[in-house]
């Protein structure tokens, strides 16, 4: 994986220090992401908080930052406070509220990625999760305006549908722009989290980053997360 992202960063002209390597741990056990730190590796993410929360207390004696990034119901909100350093499915205002409550309630400062979406529909929404890009500015400014949380970027998932449905670098472009657009008002938020397996290398080029990798890192999950 290490050569992956090398190569994916030499042939886009970027340093490899400008791509972080989150590896996506859902359906592995604890015993596997103490392996991950072993070897080097400092990011994880989950993104079932049933799973999450006790692989996170096994190993809570690790050097790992924990990033959440499945779609987040507000009843386990108090629950992913307690582990998540980051939050990257932000996409509606009342579980910014509620990540902001509990975080003040537990003292703690949690990262938040805006979830876009780029195939929604006339609802706003993603069949993904997500945002729609005409939503990222109000959110992001309550995110900003909100105890507790910090606002570090944007996050997406190449969509299945719609008309970036096999563009994946055409996609994670338009993140990049969107980003752009989101730094002028936020310059801190600088996060761009984007790629996955099967098309990291096309995230690297338009300029992730943060890549999110399980299947490549830990082989093909042994049931479905
Ligand atoms: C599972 C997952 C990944 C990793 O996908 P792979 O194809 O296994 O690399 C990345 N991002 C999100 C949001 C996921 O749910």
């Amino acid at each position: 994986m290490e050569e992956r992202i090398a190569r994916a960063c030499a042939t886009a002209g970027r340093r490899r220090e400008e791509v972080t390597l989150i590896v996506v741990t859902k359906t592995y056990p604890a015993s596997d992401v103490r392996i991950l730190s072993e070897l080097g590796v400092r990011h994880v993410a989950e993104n079932r908080d049933q799973d999450a929360a006790p692989k996170a207390a096994a190993c809570a004696d690790l050097p790992l930052k924990w990033h959440f990034v499945g779609q987040l119901q507000t009843n386990k909100v108090r629950s992913v406070v307690g582990y998540a350093d980051v939050v990257q499915s932000i996409d509606r205002a009342r579980l910014v509220t509620a990540l902001s409550k509990e975080a003040v309630r537990a003292g703690r400062e949690v990262g938040c990625l805006i979830q876009v979406a780029l195939d929604a529909d006339a609802s706003g929404r993603g069949e993904r999760g997500g945002v729609a890009p005409g939503g990222i500015e109000e959110l992001a400014d309550l995110v900003a305006g909100s105890p507790g949380l910090r606002l570090d970027g944007l996050m997406t998932v190449a969509p299945l549908t719609g008309e970036y449905a096999g563009r994946e670098q055409a996609a994670f472009e338009r993140l990049m722009d969107l980003s752009t657009d989101l730094r002028r008002a936020h310059p801190a938020a600088t996060m761009v989290s984007a790629g996955m397996s099967a098309d990291l290398e096309q995230a690297v080029a338009a300029g992730a980053t943060h890549v999110r990798v399980g299947t490549a890192v830990l082989g093909v999950r042994p049931r479905l997360g």
